[in-house]
């Protein structure tokens, strides 16, 4: 995922858009109907559980990589009963190279509060949603959308860049999302919940095959004929350099080094191990503690190291 800093013009008013929201809404719709990629968590069996579990493991990986976890996950796992019995520190080793593995005890700690507070059952209600541990506003609202039809925002990634192209003619989004944004997106919201869910999903499947970041495929975008910055001319980006991610020597790379060691042992590892894994005794402990910080990994005597068993 690419971070950008702010343009001045992704600040439009929502009440003044350039196109009126119905336009747009059937183009998109029925581009989708038809282009839909066939993703697990999109037929009916995924069920709720399923689709929560995608939403954890897409906000920052790639669809690719999380195909195959994704099904591992959910074989081994398929209600959310059954993670929130297992250890904590299984869910992390489960989440393999995903990355961000915060993202796997957040979704085990949502596991059990679905269990103690809701009986098993994903909750349909949004607010139910947004309550439990580990869900915030977006993985609410998408829930609630893909999961039960129901009328709701969803804002990410795709989905920014694809507004703020099409209606507010602005290459790119802001960095983080804006008030601005999110006005945006209410007022482009169908009127009808069956609508409102087809089209959160068409909109953004959308930006991630057609309206990508780097080289968006305009011939062959639904809404060519209405996209406010194709019809501006395509005006280059004019905030500051947009912000790249960076990953070799980085103390994510060393966290993701020190997660491997510990995810292939079967128990408790020594630090000779984990001293092996990178260079920097500095940059190393630092990653280590880190990892200890975040409950993604637990000192033992020794000292040894494992993943959490609670
Ligand atoms: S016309 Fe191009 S820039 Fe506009 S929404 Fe479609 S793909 Fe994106």
């Amino acid at each position: 995922m690419t971070a950008i800093t702010p343009s001045p013009a992704a600040a439009v008013p929502a009440g003044e858009l350039p196109v009126a929201p119905g336009a747009l809404h059937a183009p998109v719709i029925d581009w989708f109907e038809e282009h839909a990629r066939d993703l697990p968590w999109r037929r009916p069996e995924a069920g709720p559980w399923g689709v929560m579990v995608s939403e954890f493991m897409l906000q920052q990986t790639p669809v690719v990589r999380v195909l195959p976890v994704y099904e591992q996950w959910l074989a081994r796992w398929p209600r959310p009963a059954d993670l929130a019995a297992d250890a904590p520190g299984e869910a992390v080793r489960a989440w393999g190279r995903l990355g961000y593995p915060r993202r796997a005890l957040r979704l085990h700690g949502a596991a059990v509060a679905i269990t103690e507070r809701h009986g098993g059952d994903v909750p349909r209600d949004h607010a139910a949603l947004l309550a439990l541990p580990g869900i915030g506003e977006y993985t609410a609202a998408a829930v609630a959308s893909f999961a039960y039809g129901q009328r709701h925002a969803v804002l990410d990634t795709n989905v920014r860049r694809v507004f703020a192209r099409a209606v507010t003619g602005a290459e790119y989004p802001p960095n983080a999302t804006t008030a601005a944004e999110r006005r945006l997106a209410r007022a482009l919201l169908p009127a009808d919940e069956p609508t409102a869910a087809a089209w959160a999903a068409a909109s953004m499947e959308l930006g991630a095959l057609v309206c990508t970041a780097k080289s968006p495929s305009c011939e062959r975008c639904p809404i060519e004929g209405r996209c406010a910055w194709r019809l501006a001319g395509k005006p280059a980006h004019d905030g500051p350099a947009r912000r790249g991610q960076t990953y070799a020597g980085t103390d994510r790379q060393v966290r993701g080094r020190l997660l491997a060691v510990l995810r292939d042992a079967p128990g408790a590892v020594p630090q000779s191990a984990l001293d092996a894994v990178w260079h920097d005794p500095v940059q190393r402990a630092r990653a280590l503690d880190g990892l200890v910080a975040d409950g993604l990994v637990e000192p033992l005597p020794g000292p040894t190291y494992r993943l959490p068993l609670t």
